[in-house]
């Protein structure tokens, strides 16, 4: 089984992909984590993505590929995947396909987690960060003690840029424009399935393991 997750920013897709790995007893393959870890054990793949990020450009999809493509020879993805953070756009998914197709692979099933604008901006307008300790807070599901004041460390809480209600909404166009040619893509190949993104991390967790077997997976 090797599964795709797609969903807006704050829509809880690491969350998810974490749970739905566990639950299946499958790898969680996050893109993030694989750029760590090449940078940590120094490979060359690594050291190519570190010379981007360091010039502030993006790491360019054949190397975050690479990365990929080695870690489906891991034991533990030999039973199946769930992929998290990539594809992002039409290009990285075409070419995912395409090394997939040369390990005799195919992702069977794309889970595009659905949440409105609205609630969107109401998660990600309400995040609140330590200065001091980093520690995340949110106004209204996960509030501090004290407001303005981190229950940790007593250092102020504050929000970052990338947090503002204009720059979420900016966030969330992006996005939009860049992935709906993408749950385009993935309806048209088969295999795509949409869930309701709203409710709890057990409830979203529920529907999503519901929609397996639908897919005939
Ligand atoms: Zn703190």
């Amino acid at each position: 089984m090797r599964i795709i997750i797609l969903g807006p920013p704050g829509a809880g897709k690491g969350t998810q992909a974490k749970v739905v790995a566990d639950s299946l007893g499958i790898a969680h393959i996050a893109s993030g984590d694989l750029l760590r870890d090449h940078q940590e054990r120094g490979t060359k793949l690594g050291s190519m993505a570190r010379s981007y990020m360091q010039q502030g450009l993006l790491v360019p999809d054949d190397v975050i590929i690479g990365m990929i493509e080695e870690r489906l020879h891991s034991s533990d993805a030999q039973r199946g995947y769930v992929l998290d953070g990539f594809p992002r756009t039409l290009e990285q998914a075409r070419a995912l396909d395409k090394t997939m197709e040369k390990e005799g692979q195919r992702i069977d099933l794309a889970v595009n987690i659905r949440v409105s604008e609205k609630e969107l901006i109401r998660r990600l307008g309400g995040r609140l960060v330590c200065r001091r300790c980093q520690r995340p807070y949110h106004e209204v599901s996960s509030p501090p003690r004290k407001r303005g004041v981190c229950d940790e460390c007593g250092g102020e809480l504050y929000q970052r840029e990338d947090d503002t209600s204009e720059a979420v909404r900016r966030r969330i166009q992006v996005y939009a424009k860049q992935t709906a040619p993408l749950i385009q893509y993935y309806y048209e190949r088969g295999g795509l399935v949409e869930i309701d993104g709203e409710g709890s991390i057990d409830e979203v967790r529920d529907s999503l393991l519901k929609t397996m077997p639908k897919a005939g997976v």
